[in-house]
Formats: structure tokens, sequence, C-alpha cells
């Protein structure tokens, strides 16, 4: 699967929008308007306004609501709620070349930047579901952390986010693990 498409940035946007949030400290890195235009913008993005404080507070409440696909083993769990997120949502998908190539966009015609942006992350994540990658979307099996990540991979075995060098780590202490029972093995001979 590819994620330098729209689709695929689509998608990236949710994870972005959804790691800001580290459920396993509670830190919250989105929290101005700036922050989140800027979370925006480096998904390819045009958000030509500041973000208000209302509508950043509905990009903070959109992240449980997508975080919940990634690692749910139950699929059609996960459909039902984003489908139903796009009822919410009114979405009305529109073909369009505004800037000189065909899109799709998914929200009502001059929706706000939040209801533009949760349509589009929610039809991206059912755009991966539907071309039969729902396992692609992980939660980072790192100790101390609970990222989502998309697995782009061929195989598709990704274990760990690569934001916070969960693998390494992970690397690192299978490997102190290894030498520990080795020694202790050793031990035994004697
Ligand atoms: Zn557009
Ligand atoms: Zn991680």
């Amino acid at each position: 699967m590819a994620l330098n498409d729209y689709t695929g940035r689509a998608a990236l946007t949710a994870v972005d929008l959804i790691n800001s949030y580290d459920v396993m400290t509670g830190t919250d890195t989105l929290t101005s308007g700036n922050e989140a235009a800027a979370l925006l913008r480096r998904r390819g993005w045009v958000v030509d306004r500041p973000v208000s404080a209302a509508n950043l507070g509905r990009l903070r409440d959109l992240r449980p609501r997508l975080r919940f696909v990634f690692g749910n083993a139950d699929v059609a769990k996960s459909v039902e709620d984003l489908n139903r997120l796009l009822r919410e949502l009114q979405a009305q998908p529109q073909l369009t070349d505004h800037d000189g190539a065909w899109h799709w966009h998914y929200a009502r015609p001059k929706a706000p930047l939040p209801e533009r942006v949760a349509t589009t992350c929610v039809m991206a994540l059912l755009t991966v579901i539907a071309e039969g990658d729902a396992p692609r979307l992980k939660v980072c099996e790192g100790s101390d952390c609970a990222n989502v990540f998309i697995d782009a991979s061929r195989p598709g075995s990704r274990r760990f986010c690569d934001s916070k060098g969960c693998g390494n780590r992970a690397h690192v202490s299978a490997y102190r693990e290894r030498k520990k029972h080795a020694a202790s093995d050793d031990d035994m001979s004697y």
C-alpha cells in the first residue's frame, strides 16, 4: 500500500492527530491553533486562516473517535462506527479539480475545517479497510508507547511506530534478555 497519495496523506493526518495525544502519559501536543495548523500543513492541508479555539477543540475531540480503529480486530465494529461518524458529519462527496487535479472532497460545501478534516480522515480509514488492509492499522507494541501507525511495509509485519525509536529499544532489551539467559545457562554448568 502507498501512503504518498491523497488517501494516504489523509490517513496519515488521522495518525498524526491521534498521536498528538499520548494516552500513556496524558501529554497533549495539540494545545493551540498554530500547532493544529502546522500538523495539518505537514500533511498537505491548506490552512489559510488561524484555527480558532472552537475548531481546535473539535479537532481534539475527533481523536478518540479515530483511535479505536487502530489495533481493533473487530473490523465490522470499526466500519459501523466510522459509517456512523460519516452520517453525523453529513458527508457529501463531490469530485473537484479546484487545484488542477481531480480529487474527492467529502465534507459539505463550505464546511468548517474540523468537519473537512474529519470526513477526509474517516473516508481514508474506510478506504484502507475497503482495500483489505485493516490489519495494517496498528498500535505500537513498544512497552511505553501507544502511538498508532499504518504499516505500509510489504509483508505488513511492522510492530513498532517509527517516531520514538520503539523498535530499537525493543531490540536492545531483547538482546539484554538473551544475554542474561545465556549468562545463567553458563552458571548452571558450574
Ligand atoms: Zn481540494
Ligand atoms: Zn512506539
